[in-house]
């Protein structure tokens, strides 16, 4: 089945008690044993197994094609899940560009537990090649990346990867499974802040691993899903489950209206520099081409000037919402350096934009007037 028909029915079936067409939130932490012990319905408890999540598992592994899915509570617990899943004295190599916190995260906590990292540029093939060391155990790519847009080669990785004798995981979350399909370029997780694109409406925090086969890592991740217990809440599985089944149009929305924003930013004076993969401009454009369906509804551009001058455009926005995150309806803009503090590595004249689903011309019209003055 298409990916269209997929987002509409998998994991979804009319409620076997009551022919409900929209399943029901199942709220109970337990379920009832039979008189002879076993537990017909095949639930026991709410951390083990829960049936809005499995609903929402299914539909995960069957977006991005893989055998199975686990559910987290936000997405840095699924990060977290990875790397836990991970031994002390492995190696991972990450984006020097990656979600801020999962740097953060192998840092402060995975350093103490003696997981090593090192932090490269993937898109330098060859700094990439040597970072790797013989206990190399995983390459984590993030394609696009934050806040320079950078798209990752995500089959030369994998090569690299294969050559090592290590995995591949891809942080999903900005390109959805709709525009870029890790596990078919033979990436072995894909990881997603289901909180942004999946969720789609800023209304749910949540996470997920999805796993190109039911093997021996995704059976440890799945034992840090359930006894470590940072699972997806039953209204939570709920929300996502709906919002997915919107996800194909709405990403069509978001990566043509960001294209709208993309072509007037870069054609505007009191604008430096405009970072889309669908400009022909953009470093990452020929690799986009061949791995993404479209580009994405997530763009940065640099304002003539320096942090001041930044700030003051975002200020004066009267439509677009000055706030983090992405993914959502209404267009967010950001000035990530703000947000990242003091190691940040995004220049003071940049800011984010997740572009929404307003009209993008109302979205320009607010733009054009936040940058006269600038
Ligand atoms: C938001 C985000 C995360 C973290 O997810 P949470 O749901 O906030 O825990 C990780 N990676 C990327 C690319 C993100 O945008």
């Amino acid at each position: 089945m298409r990916f269209e028909t997929l987002a509409v029915h998998a994991g979804h079936r009319p409620d076997p008690a009551t022919g409900a067409v929209t399943p029901p939130i199942h709220l109970s932490t337990t379920f009832e044993r039979a008189p002879d012990g076993t537990f017909p319905s095949g639930y026991v408890y709410g951390r083990d197994a829960n049936p809005n999540r499995r609903s929402l598992e299914e539909s995960l592994a069957a977006l991005e094609g893989g055998a199975a899915a686990a559910a987290f509570a936000s997405g840095m617990a699924a990060t977290s899940a990875v790397f836990q899943a991970l031994e002390p004295g492995d190696h991972v190599i990450v984006p020097d560009d990656s979600y801020y916190i999962t740097r953060k995260l192998l840092q402060e906590v995975f350093a103490r537990w003696r997981l090593e990292h090192t932090a490269v540029d993937l898109t330098d093939l060859a700094a990439v090649e040597r970072a790797v060391r013989p206990a190399t155990r995983l390459i984590w790519v993030e394609t696009p990346s934050n806040p320079l847009i950078r798209i990752t080669d995500i089959a030369a990785i994998v090569a690299l990867a294969r050559r090592a004798g290590a995995r591949v995981a891809c942080d999903n979350t900005w390109a959805t499974p709709m525009l870029t399909r890790p596990l078919e370029l033979g990436a072995d997780l894909v990881m997603h802040s289901t909180t942004k694109y999946l969720g789609g409406h800023s209304d749910v925090l949540s996470g997920a691993l999805v796993t190109l086969t039911d093997d021996e890592l995704f059976h440890r991740i799945r034992t840090v899903q359930i006894a470590g217990g940072a699972v997806a809440a039953p209204f939570d599985c709920w929300l996502l489950l709906r919002g997915i089944r919107s996800l194909p149009y709405r990403m069509q929305a978001h990566c043509q209206h960001a294209a709208a924003v993309a072509q007037f930013l870069a054609l505007h004076p009191a604008v430096a520099r405009v970072h889309y993969p669908g400009l022909a401009s953009h470093r990452g454009h020929p690799i986009a081409v061949r791995q993404m369906k479209a580009f994405g509804g997530m763009l940065s551009f640099e304002v003539r000037g320096e942090r001041a001058e930044a700030l003051a455009v975002a200020a004066r926005l009267e439509l677009v919402t000055r706030a983090t995150s992405l993914g959502g309806p209404e267009t967010l803009i950001e000035h990530r350096a703000s947000v990242e503090g003091a190691h940040t590595r995004a220049p003071e004249s940049l800011l984010r934009m997740s572009v929404g689903l307003e009209h993008p011309d109302d979205v320009i019209a607010d733009l054009a007037q936040a940058l006269e003055g600038a």
